[in-house]
């Protein structure tokens, strides 16, 4: 079994006291690849905690630059670095912050072509889009190679999460958004996001991610809602819908 250097057992001392977590845990995380779809409001707190946790290797696709309007959620950028693409700063950041993740930018977007290469040697996906047509992308295709992946999505004060397991035994993201017809008004641009709303929802992937490397029992098939204003939460139950065109028996 491998073993964790001097440094890394300082490093990791406050989550390797945890019993969930342990030295068994810690080498689960470092064994994990992990692909994150965006590195916007969700993406960059999210890919900051999963770094700093130990999770061994992260490619991040993104093609945007850093804007000011970015600055309030994505606090990790500085003034200095707006022009900048997002992947290639971001990554350089989260090296920084720990030198053991394998870090692998990709300044792309995840679509119908690239999605195969960048799910290649991928163990779990975070979605950290603003996109529900990106969405079902990943649903689909990590259907496809039976991968797990968790979804997450913020707009004004409210946001929501959940994570699908990778058979869709608990049914999968067409069962809730099959077409286009209930994607919204639009997206953070339009409406409007405040930084710590997004933020709620990067964490919250965050711990489902980490959870899920380190084995815990998960949510499955439950769509997590919060409005962070009336600081209401509640959880939709997702069924596999027989007539879901993705993970319904008849389409399998
Ligand atoms: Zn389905």
């Amino acid at each position: 079994m491998a073993e964790l250097t001097d440094r890394q057992l300082s490093q990791y001392a406050r989550q390797l006291i945890l019993p969930q977590v342990d030295l068994e845990g810690q080498l689960k995380l470092q064994s994990t690849r992990v692909l994150i779809v965006g590195a916007g409001g969700l993406g960059v707190p999210l890919a900051q905690y999963l770094a700093a946790a130990g999770v061994g290797y992260l490619r991040l696709v993104d093609d945007d630059v850093i804007e000011r309007s970015n600055l309030p959620r994505q606090v990790v950028f500085a003034e200095s670095d707006i022009g900048q693409a997002k992947v290639g700063v971001l990554a350089a950041r989260l090296q920084s912050n720990n030198s053991d993740v394998d870090l692998d930018p990709r300044l792309c977007r995840f679509e119908p072509d690239s999605a195969s290469a960048l799910l290649e040697g991928i163990h779990l996906v975070v979605d950290a889009t603003d996109s529900a047509e990106t969405r079902r992308l990943i649903d689909r295709t990590t259907f496809n190679l039976t991968l797990p992946w968790i979804m997450g999505a913020a707009v004004r004060t409210a946001g929501q999460w959940a994570i699908f397991d990778a058979d869709r035994k608990f049914g999968c993201y067409h069962c809730l958004m099959a077409d286009g017809s209930h994607d919204g008004a639009g997206g953070c641009a339009e409406l409007g996001i405040l930084g710590p709303v997004v933020g709620l929802v990067a964490l919250q992937q965050a711990l489902l991610a980490i959870k899920w490397c380190l084995g815990a029992d998960l949510p499955w098939g439950r769509l997590q809602l919060l409005d962070a204003w009336t600081d209401e939460q509640t959880q939709i139950s997702l069924m596999r819908r027989d007539d879901c065109p993705l993970c319904s028996d008849a389409s399998r």
